[in-house]
């Protein structure tokens, strides 16, 4: 297949020319990771008047904030409501879910409030269920979000399904009405470009090697200099390296993938996807797919086919996965394919907080837009000791590691080799 193998998102937002900025010998807090997390906390502390510095190993936007898939939802805890429930108790779970409810009235407050222009749209979110169990069961728990947290759903029964999807695949569906879609790198060019407006020096291509703890500070060491500052974050999410082992073997980095087909036409677009809706269904492997923001074209995600990136492989296997719900598509070209590492937690939680003398906020589990943006924003309170404004409910959960893991989950293509295979043996 001949196809780019950057994201189809850098068609709009070309990636910036590398700076060159040597860093600076001294700022109140320095930020290591360039995403959505590090720019949200760096805003907070920079307008607070601090001085600033964002250190990036790559490029702007080389980790996931400007490859994902630009969809926006509150991310409901991945243990669900009983899980959650077994793990932290009926308080605390109904604390999370309310607080997470509102992570996408966040992140549209903040586009509107700092005028980033990012195409965000609420188009909701549609889940096609594939069994009637499936269906079953999706009701079940939409109730039950319903009654914890007042979330704004309602099922899809069979016979209304052709309003919101032209894939005859599905016995059914879900709405949730309050998520909705965005263009994820003009939203990070648009972070890049307020956090720089509030004096924040960020350093592209200025890995930090090691942070070390010395009478003068905290001293980061890069290739290109050593910077001393008073506080420290991490905020390198799947892309947190042996720099930072602490935080490495309490993270399961995994490989996302996204194709973009080539533009389809008005008519076929506005078949299989009625209502510019979000996308994903009931399978165990999950997959997220959308139109783009200009509705000329399907984009469709998944896992990867391993944690290295494999474009062709990546390809063949989602443009698969695609037909399995939308068979027409079967000749379609595809565009872009490209990837990015996502961070997942054995918890399966978001934390934030501190271990050492480093402040942390990581590991969304695969649904970070809204939540980076909201934990970066908690973060930055969090640093500058403003206990109300940086509360979370997600407080006081320690992000935890397990026994011989080192931070390399060597074991993860097998769990997703067995969860394809049940997929396809309908388990
Ligand atoms: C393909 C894909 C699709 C996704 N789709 C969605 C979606 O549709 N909806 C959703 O909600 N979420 C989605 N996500 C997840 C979401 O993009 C992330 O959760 C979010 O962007 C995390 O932001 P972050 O700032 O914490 O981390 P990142 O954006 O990953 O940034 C971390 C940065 O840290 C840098 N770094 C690492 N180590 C160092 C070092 N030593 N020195 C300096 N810099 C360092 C990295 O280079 C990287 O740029 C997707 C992710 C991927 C990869």
């Amino acid at each position: 297949m001949s196809m780019k193998t950057t994201p189809y998102w850098w068609e709009d937002e070309p990636r910036e020319a590398a700076s060159k900025i040597a860093p600076p010998a001294k700022v109140d807090v320095a930020i290591v990771g360039a995403g959505y997390t590090g720019l949200s906390a760096a805003l907070v502390l920079a307008r607070s008047g601090l001085s600033v510095a964002v250190f990036e190993a790559g490029q702007l936007g080389e980790g996931a904030s400007s490859r994902n898939g630009g969809m926006v939802g509150p991310s409901f805890h991945k243990l669900g409501i009983a899980g959650l429930k077994a793990q932290y108790g009926v308080d605390k779970t109904n604390e999370i879910l309310k607080e997470s409810v509102g992570f996408v009235d966040f992140l549209e407050d903040f586009l509107k409030t700092e005028k980033i222009d990012a195409d965000f749209k609420r188009t909701g979110r549609f889940l096609g269920a594939l069994k009637p169990a499936h269906y079953d069961t999706m009701a079940a728990g939409l109730e039950d979000l319903q009654t914890a947290c007042g979330v704004k759903g309602e099922m899809v029964t069979n016979s209304a399904l052709e309003s919101e999807t032209g894939s005859a695949k599905f016995f059914g569906g879900l709405v949730f009405h309050q998520d909705g879609g965005l263009h994820p790198a003009k939203y990070h060019s648009g972070l890049v470009a307020k956090v720089r407006e509030a004096g924040v020096v960020i350093l592209d291509h200025t890995p930090v090697g090691k942070v070390e703890k010395m009478a003068a500070g905290l001293i980061l060491t890069t290739p290109n200099g050593q910077t001393t500052a008073d506080k420290v974050a991490i905020c390198t999410n799947g892309y947190t390296g042996s720099a930072f082992k602490e935080f490495k073997r309490r993270i399961l980095p995994l490989r996302s993938a996204i194709i973009a087909t080539e533009p389809l036409a008005p008519e076929v677009m506005k078949r299989l996807m009625p209502k510019h809706r979000m996308q994903g269904d009931s399978r165990r492997l999950f997959a997220y797919y959308r139109p783009s923001p200009d509705g000329s074209r399907i984009l469709f995600g998944g896992r990867a086919t391993g944690l290295k990136d494999a474009p062709n492989k990546n390809a063949a296997l989602l443009h698969r996965s695609m037909c399995e719900i939308y068979p027409e598509l079967n000749t379609t070209k595809i565009s872009h394919v490209w990837s990015g590492l996502v961070a997942y937690t054995f918890d399966h939680s978001p934390h934030i907080g501190k271990i050492g003398d480093l402040h942390f906020a990581m590991g969304y589990c695969g649904s970070g837009v809204a939540r980076s943006t909201y934990f970066g924003t908690k973060l930055g309170h969090k640093i500058l000791g403003q206990e109300e404004l940086g509360h979370t409910s997600f407080d006081e959960m320690p992000l935890k590691g397990k026994p011989f893991y080192n931070g390399s989950p060597w074991f993860m293509p097998a769990v997703l080799s067995w969860h394809r295979a049940a997929d396809r043996l309908g388990l």
